[in-house]
């Protein structure tokens, strides 16, 4: 079973810092490439479990953030590498001519032309901070100390994997979803899974204790897997 120590509140989970900064839940880049300008006049909707349909109405709207569980230097410089990563393969996602469909294979150096090694490892440490941001928020327990310490090091956290979902327009699920955080607790140790999605773009995380008791089916992805990824 995972212990951790009682998250608190004013502290920044990555170092320890006071924390001043909110994290997005949707990182901001990819509502705009979907969604484009958006106001109190023409807002968006946010979808989770607990609270479907929350409009959104700008880009800086605190429906779109979680609170201050992060420092500015954290949210800032330490990880703006890992959102630019992210940033740029969802736009390269989208724009793919023709279009995604499940089971195709990118190879992300597509995206990132001699550089792909680096850059896989930040789009997974992007997420373990997006995961991480989303456990303090809720409580989940959930090793955000490990998870931390893979953003400090730059080091992906070998027990978290991504499976990256190709969403058809016009979907049901065409629009924002984040999370909830689903655990399950198997002969004490933990699984854990969390889903985020923007338009036609949608990621997985699988998250568990002991690998071989992922949540999923789906053995996913992870940088040590390379630079190449199927989309389900
Ligand atoms: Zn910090």
């Amino acid at each position: 079973m995972i212990t951790t120590a009682p998250y608190t509140h004013c502290m920044c989970w990555i170092c320890g810092r006071p924390a001043d900064s909110s994290e997005h839940m949707v990182k901001a880049s990819d509502v705009r490439q979907v969604f484009g300008h958006i106001t109190q006049y023409s807002p968006i909707f946010r979808h989770s479990s607990d609270q479907p349909n929350l409009a959104v109405p700008g880009i800086r709207s605190e429906n779109l953030r979680f609170s201050r569980s992060i420092c500015a230097h954290c949210n800032n410089s330490r990880t703006q590498s890992h959102d630019k990563a992210w940033e740029i393969m969802s736009r390269g996602i989208r724009e793919l001519d023709p279009p995604l469909y499940p089971g195709a294979i990118i190879p992300i150096d597509c995206f990132f032309p001699g550089n792909a090694e680096a850059q896989v490892r930040n789009i997974h440490l992007f997420f373990t901070k997006l995961f991480g941001c989303t456990a303090v928020e809720h409580g989940a327990p959930l090793p955000v100390t490990e998870f931390a310490q893979s953003i400090v090091k730059g080091e992906p956290h070998p027990n978290i994997r991504l499976i990256f979902v190709h969403i058809p327009p016009g979907s049901s699920r065409y629009a924002i979803h984040v999370g909830p955080i689903q655990l399950e607790n198997k002969s004490g140790r933990t699984a854990a899974h969390w889903y985020y999605s923007v338009g036609t773009v949608g990621v997985f995380l699988s998250y568990a204790e002991r690998l071989e008791e992922r949540m999923t089916r789906d053995v996913g992805w992870h940088p040590d897997d390379g630079a190449l990824i199927r989309m389900a």
